[in-house]
C-alpha cells in the first residue's frame, strides 16, 4: 500500500505512557512505558521523509532516522535494528536519555504546529524489541586483522570505539575501574532515566561481538599505562570528566553539604547492591539542590524518591536560560520539586552542620560569550532557604591523569585532552599511538556525543593501523 504522506494530519504525536507522579516517586524504575509494534508503526508513519532530513543532521551520530522509521512503519524490525546500529552503538540508551527536544525531535519539520515524530521512543522500541526477540548484530563478514587496541573507560566513548573496532576485525580490550560497564550510564544517571539491566544487556551484546572487558581494573594503579603501550597496537582514552566544580562561597565544607556525583553514584551502587561507604539518605530532610543542569534534576528526583521532606532547587538564571532539558524539569516539577529561579547562592550557613543556604535574587544582564544572559545580583535581596542537606551540582571539569605528561599526552588550559576531530587522523592525541574522545576531550556533555567521538576515534585508529 502506498504511504499516506498526510498521516500526520490524522494521527497526532503521542509519547509512550508515563507513570503517574505519585506512583513513580515511590520507586526508582524508569518512568516511561514502551511502544508496541502498532503504536511505533503508527508514529513512525507520521514521518514526512523530508528530502534533506534536519533530524539526521541534528542527531550527533547522524542516525538514518527517516530510513529506520520507514522500516518500522513497514514492520521490518530486524533491518531497522541493523540500520540503527550502523551509526549508533547504544541506540536503546540514546532513545531513553538523549534530550531529543534539543536534538533530533527539535529539528523535525512537524514541529511546525503538528508535533515532532517521537524519534527517541521509536529508536528505543527498535533495539529493545529486536534484542528481546534474539536479534544480534551481524559480524559474519568481519575479517580478523590480528591487531589489538586497549581502551581505557567503558563509558559511552569507550563502547563506541570498541564497537567500530570489533566490526573492523580489531580486538578491543576495555579496562574500567568500576565493576560494571557504562561509566556514567551505570553509576551517574539514575535508574528512573535508565534501568541498569539495559546496560548489562548491552554488555552481553558487545561481549558476544568479541569485545573483552577487564573490569575492576584501574589503569595507573592495577595495571601500568606502559604495559598497555607495550602490549597493544594503539590505545584509546575515554576516561570522562570527574573534577567537581565548586561554588567558591563560605560553608561548602559544612557537614550535610554533598557533591552531586558521589551522591548519585552511591545511590546507584546502593540499588545495585554494590558495597559503598558513601551512601546518603535524604529521608525526612529539607533538601536544597544548587544548579540547573541535568545532574541537578537527577539529584532533585533522587532525593524525592528517598523520601525527603521537601526538595528545593535554586538556580541563578530563569527557567528559559537554564541548561537542563525541559522534559527533566517538567518531570521534577510533577514529582514535587520546588524551583526557585534567579537565586544565586552566596553562603551555606549553619553551626557545625548545614542549616540553610543564603541566596541573592538575580536579574539577567547582557549575554556572555556562549550567548547566555549573565545573572547579576540585586542589592539587598538576600534571603535564607532553610535546609538540612545541600547538594551542589555545578558541573564537572576534566581530570587529567598524572601520567599524561610522561606519555606526551597534551591537554589544553582547561585540562581537556587535545585530540582534534578535524585532523587527518581523527582524535589522535599528541602521542601518535594514543587516541581520545568523549567528555575528557570535549568537556562534560552528552551520551550521544561521547558515542560519536568514540566511533570517530576508532576510525582514526583504523587509519593509524592501516587496516
Ligand atoms: P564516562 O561515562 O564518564 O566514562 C568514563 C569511564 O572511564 C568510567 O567508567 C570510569 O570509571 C573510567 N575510567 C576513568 N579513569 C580510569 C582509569 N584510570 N582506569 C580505568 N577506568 C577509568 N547525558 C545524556 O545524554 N543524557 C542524560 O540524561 C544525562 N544525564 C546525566 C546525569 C548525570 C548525573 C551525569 C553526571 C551525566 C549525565 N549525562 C547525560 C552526561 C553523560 O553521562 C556523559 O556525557 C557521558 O557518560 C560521557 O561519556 P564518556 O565515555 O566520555 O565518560
Ligand atoms: Fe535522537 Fe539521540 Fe537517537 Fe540521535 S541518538 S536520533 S539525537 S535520540
Amino acid at each position: 500500500m502506498a504511504k499516506n504522506t498526510f498521516q500526520f494530519l490524522d494521527v497526532g504525536r503521542f509519547d509512550p505512557k508515563k507513570l503517574d507522579a505519585d506512583v513513580r516517586i515511590k520507586q526508582f524504575g524508569e518512568i516511561y512505558g514502551d511502544f508496541d509494534a502498532d503504536s511505533s508503526a503508527e508514529q513512525a508513519d507520521r514521518c514526512l521523509e523530508c528530502g534533506n532530513p534536519y533530524c539526521e543532521w541534528k542527531c550527533p551520530v547522524h542516525n538514518y532516522i527517516p530510513n529506520w522509521l520507514k522500516l518500522v512503519s513497514e514492520g521490518n524490525l530486524e533491518e531497522a535494528a541493523e540500520l540503527s546500529h550502523a551509526t549508533n552503538t547504544l541506540p536503546e540508551i540514546c532513545g531513553r536519555v538523549c534530550p531529543q527536544d534539543r536534538l533530533c525531535e527539535g529539528a523535525c519539520t512537524l514541529n511546525d504546529g503538528f508535533g515532532a515524530v517521537t524519534i527517541g521512543s521509536v529508536e528505543k522500541y527498535i533495539t529493545d524489541t529486536a534484542l528481546e526477540q534474539g536479534w544480534r548484530p551481524d559480524l559474519s563478514n568481519v575479517v580478523e586483522t590480528g591487531k589489538r587496541v586497549a581502551i581505557i573507560g567503558a563509558g559511552p566513548a569507550g563502547l563506541g570505539a570498541a564497537d567500530v573496532l570489533v566490526r573492523n576485525g580489531v580486538k578491543p580490550v576495555v579496562f574500567d575501574r568500576y565493576p560494571e560497564i557504562g561509566g556514567l550510564l551505570t553509576f551517574g544517571i539514575p535508574e528512573f532515566k535508565l534501568e541498569k539491566q539495559v546496560v548489562k544487556r548491552r554488555r552481553e551484546v558487545l561481549e558476544g561481538m568479541g569485545v573483552e572487558f577487564r573490569l575492576n581494573t584501574e589503569v595507573g594503579k592495577d595495571v601500568d599505562f606502559q604495559t598497555l603501550i607495550d602490549d597493544y597496537d594503539a590505545v584509546f582514552l575515554g576516561m570522562g570528566t570527574y573534577t567537581y566544580m565548586k561554588g567558591g562561597f563560605p560553608g561548602e565544607d559544612l557537614p550535610g553539604v554533598y557533591e552531586a556525583l558521589p551522591f548519585l553514584v552511591a545511590n546507584n551502587k546502593h540499588l545495585l547492591d554494590i558495597p559503598t561507604d558513601d551512601y546518603v539518605s535524604m529521608e525526612g530532610k529539607r533538601v536544597v539542590v544548587l544548579g540547573g543542569g541535568d545532574t541537578a534534576m537527577d539529584c532533585n528526583r533522587t532525593s524525592i524518591r528517598q523520601n525527603a521532606e521537601s526538595v528545593t532547587c535554586a538556580y541563578r538564571r530563569d527557567e528559559e536560560n537554564m541548561p537542563g532539558s525541559r522534559r527533566e524539569v517538567n518531570n521534577a516539577r510533577e514529582e514535587g520539586v520546588q524551583f526557585l529561579w534567579n537565586r544565586q547562592p552566596v553562603e551555606i550557613v549553619g553551626n557545625g552542620k548545614v542549616e540553610g543556604v543564603k541566596v541573592v535574587t538575580t536579574a539577567l544582564g547582557e549575554a556572555d560569550e556562549r550567548g547566555r544572559r549573565r545573572p547579576e545580583p540585586v542589592p539587598g535581596s538576600e534571603e535564607i532557604i532553610p535546609a538540612d542537606a545541600v547538594v551542589i551540582a555545578f558541573g564537572f571539569r576534566p581530570s587529567p591523569a598524572p601520567w599524561f605528561e610522561k606519555f606526551n599526552i597534551s591537554i589544553d588550559d582547561g585540562g581537556r585532552v587535545l585530540a582534534p576531530s578535524e585532523a587527518a587522523i581523527k582524535y589522535q592525541t599528541t602521542n601518535p599511538k594514543i587516541f581520545a574522545g568523549g567528555d575528557m576531550v570535549r568537556g562534560s556533555d552528552l551520551v550521544v556525543t561521547a558515542v560519536w567521538e568514540g566511533r570517530q576515534a576508532a576510525e582514526g585508529i583504523l587509519d593509524f593501523l592501516d587496516v
